[in-house]
């Protein structure tokens, strides 16, 4: 799938759009329910506080009554607290201090007063009850509490009378509205920027990271993903994921392409070889018997060099593809090492052997020879001086063979690649280093399936010390 600018940023309109929705509908949800509880509990909770202040209101009252304040006074609280007070006395003589005009349930004065309030009743409920005092909530255009209790003062008992609207006023509850609306715009616009600089945030390294990926998909290896400062650490371990990819696709692209140029280099040129020689035999050399001989000699060593490469590629992707079979036998490895030095030895090369014991070790004896055998040969071109050491020491249980020369040695950043196949430092192929690159790659897919481990420790201009541990299986004295 081709991802154009115009498709990511649609696929990001909707990272966009749905931060935005989830916001929203995470904020509308919240104001829903504190509509919800607003509506539900302001009532009571309105109640509750209003009998609380009419309570309150008739003690001043009763201290009023009972200091013999003047009448004057009571209007004053009733129209302090936007409710009617009555004072009746055992004779039957009711004062009214109205400070709500036709709504005052219990002024049956009034002119258009048709509340039913019952005096006696009231009066009957007071008595009855523990506290000396009785409310109730009547509905009289608007909800009301009618509050009661007995009064003693010196001239007397009287009833003291108390009619409060309770339903929040409008004013009031208009105020909470507005509140509420102005709330739920900035509650909702708050939403919105919050989802935007967040959908920002994180769209910002999707957007680069599919960028690179855009560019990665074109085969530009140079690209880097970046979690653009987004300190989230699935963003980070993406990038990092990407990074690690690009460049394992970066190895093996230069691998492909180290491979094309080696294979058609190795086998061209012996077949180059084997044309040139078979045309000099036709034209020159068929009647000189000599000539002919010598000719057929190269030709003969071009065509095992081909061989040679042609099986090492084969053993190479066995290995690889897990389908070689070991040849387990329990073997004398000081033994095997001298057998490989004598190789060299035949070719005059000196190989010094050194052992701090003789190890026993259960593992195909050829495969492992080939190995070593690898190690000296690589040695022996680039050696300097000094003769190559094939060294066997103890590592605890591992019985580890090293192979060092003063060679040239291995710089830093070719260290990690030396055993990638068809890796090559001299990339120039010089025929006089010759090698097919697949050497060190089959050396560790040897190793490998033995569960051993490898390595080298190298200093440019130094020399090298190539080197594998394989768990021995005794030791002999
Ligand atoms: P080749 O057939 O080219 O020797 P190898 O896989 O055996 O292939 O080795 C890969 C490369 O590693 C060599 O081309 C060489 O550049 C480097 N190399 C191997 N052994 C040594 C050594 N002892 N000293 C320096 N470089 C070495």
């Amino acid at each position: 799938m081709k991802l154009d600018e115009k498709s990511i940023k649609s696929k990001l309109g909707g990272l966009r759009f749905n931060t935005w929705l989830i916001f929203t509908l995470f904020a509308s949800a919240i104001l829903v329910m504190l509509w919800f509880l607003q509506l539900n509990l302001l009532p009571p909770y309105y109640r509750a506080a209003k009998i609380g202040t009419v309570r309150s209101i008739a003690d001043n009252v009763e201290t009023m009554v009972i200091s013999d304040q003047p009448l004057s006074s009571m209007y004053q609280v009733a129209r302090d607290n936007s409710l009617c007070i009555q004072l009746a006395d055992n004779y039957g003589n009711k004062s009214n201090f109205n400070g709500i005009g036709t709504g005052c349930y219990i002024d049956k004065s009034l002119p258009n007063n048709t509340g039913d309030f019952d005096y006696t009743e009231m009066l009957e409920k007071i008595k009855e009850s523990s506290d000396g005092e009785y409310n109730y909530l009547i509905d009289y255009g608007s909800q009301m509490i009618v509050y009661g209790r007995l009064v003693d003062a010196h001239l007397g008992r009287y009833i003291l009378l108390i009619n409060s609207p309770v339903t929040p006023e409008k004013a009031g509850l208009e105020l909470i509205q507005n509140q509420f609306v102005a709330l739920t715009v900035l509650v909702l616009a708050f939403a919105t920027i919050a989802s935007i600089i967040l959908a920002r945030r994180i769209s910002r390294p999707f957007i680069t990271m599919t960028k690179s990926a855009k560019k990665l998909a074109e085969r530009n290896f140079d690209v880097s993903f970046d979690a653009k400062g987004i300190k989230f650490n699935e963003f980070e371990e993406l990038a990092d994921s990407l990074n690690y990819a690009t460049a394992e696709l970066k190895k093996v692209d230069e691998l492909r392409l180290d491979l094309i140029a080696n294979v058609s280099h190795d086998i061209k040129t012996p077949l180059t070889m084997i044309m040139a020689y078979t045309e000099m035999i036709q034209d020159f050399s068929k009647d000189d018997k000599n000539l002919l001989l010598e000719h057929l000699d190269v030709i003969s060593l071009e065509a095992k060099h081909l061989d040679n490469l042609v099986e090492n590629m084969l053993e190479l992707s066995m290995l690889q593809s897990g389908t070689i079979t070991l040849e387990l036998i329990d073997f004398n490895l000081n033994d095997l090492a001298n057998e490989i030095i004598k190789l060299f030895t035949h070719k005059n090369q000196e190989v010094v052997f050194e052992a701090d014991n003789t190890y026993i070790i259960n593992a195909d004896r050829v495969k492992i020879g080939q190995v070593i055998y690898n190690f000296i040969n690589n040695a022996t071109k680039y050696r300097r001086h000094k003769p190559i050491k094939l060294k066997l020491s103890q590592n605890d249980n591992a019985v580890r063979l090293s192979v060092i020369d003063d060679g040239v040695g291995i710089s830093p950043e070719d260290l990690d690649f030396i055993w990638d196949r068809y890796y090559r430092i001299d990339k120039n192929f010089a025929r006089e280093q010759e090698g097919s690159g697949l050497g060190l790659s089959i050396a560790r897919g040897i190793i490998i399936a033995h569960n051993a481990k490898y390595g080298i420790v190298s200093k440019e201009n130094v020399g090298s010390e190539f080197y594998f541990d394989i768990n021995f299986i005794s030791i002999l004295k």
